[in-house]
């Protein structure tokens, strides 16, 4: 959706409300306490009455912006902003964007959407997939100006092949890369059968015992303009540069955040809205709605 698409649909409250009634009910309103199809609304707290038995039910329940008291249209458009704004936002930036006043207000919507940006990423992955391990850091600013050497930190990566290109991604941050920590790794994020391709690395040697078709390639056996693990390493590239750019003094500590919103920004690259959605805690249940399906319904 285009910047002018996007205002044009929830450039008002009325149309952001719009969108959280058509998300929770599609094929209209429904009192989850009677049945009953019939409701009035209570606009200013985003609620519908049941004509029926007078059961009030949120629209923005079990949403980020339950309860909140910023506008939804600050909220829509923070969350197009992170799902669409390539390497990413910050805080501050958000603040400026949007005229939010005060700082921590667009810090705490950020933290609601990085949380949200963690919870689909559990399935496993399948058929064919490259794993490997790298160190990510280290490239802290240091108090007195320049670059300080920071500690790094042994992340895990593995990615589905599709054909030419790579599928979903899944990246955690490792204590070590000892046999059980990668077999762990591999266990928690690639399905049992699938092709695990790795390096020649001695740890990853017990996955076929694990199950799954262990492709092991050494350095020596890629020809020249062959690159061992292509769709890894181009996934850390990626990474780093995104790392290096937008989140210049991530601690180890705070590392796993980081790399669960770059998966999750890398899984929906192609498909921002759906990023939109997870993001607001909206429509899990079913597809996006397009803007056609969406003026269909209320009318
Ligand atoms: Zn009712």
């Amino acid at each position: 959706m285009t910047i002018l698409e996007f205002q044009a649909r929830f450039g008002t409250e009325e149309g952001c409300r719009e969108y959280l009634f058509c998300s929770r009910w599609p094929e209209g309103f429904l009192c989850p306490a009677c049945g009953g199809r019939d409701a009035g609304a209570e606009t200013r707290r985003h609620l519908w009455i049941c004509t029926g038995c007078g059961r009030q039910t949120s629209i923005t329940a079990g949403t980020v912006m339950h309860k909140t008291r910023l506008p939804l249209r600050t909220w829509f458009w923070a969350a197009y902003l992170v799902s669409t704004f390539h390497p990413g936002i910050s805080a501050k930036q958000l603040q400026r964007q949007l005229g939010i006043g005060c700082h921590e207000t667009a810090w705490a919507m950020l933290h609601k959407f990085r949380a949200a940006m963690v919870a689909p990423e559990r399935e496993l992955l399948k058929r064919e997939v490259e794993i490997d391990e790298f160190f990510l850091g280290g490239y802290e600013e240091g108090l007195k100006g320049g670059r300080q050497h920071g500690k790094k930190t042994l992340v895990g990566a593995a990615i589905e092949v599709r054909g030419r290109g790579s599928g979903r991604l899944r990246l955690q941050v490792l204590p070590d890369s000892q046999a059980s920590t990668l077999e762990a790794f591999t266990k928690r994020t690639t399905a049992p059968g699938a092709i695990v391709h790795t390096d020649g690395l001695f740890s990853y040697s017990g996955l076929p015992k694990l199950g799954y078709d262990h492709r092991p390639r050494k350095v020596a056996s890629v020809g020249a303009d062959e690159q061992l693990l292509p769709r890894v390493h181009r996934a850390i590239s990626n990474l780093k540069a995104w790392m290096h750019g937008t989140h210049r003094r991530v601690s180890p500590e705070h590392m796993s955040v980081y790399l669960d919103e770059f998966v999750f920004r890398h899984n929906r690259r192609g498909t921002p809205m759906a990023g939109f959605q997870t993001l607001l805690g909206l429509g899990l249940a079913h597809d996006p709605l397009t803007y056609r399906e969406i003026i269909d319904r209320a009318a």
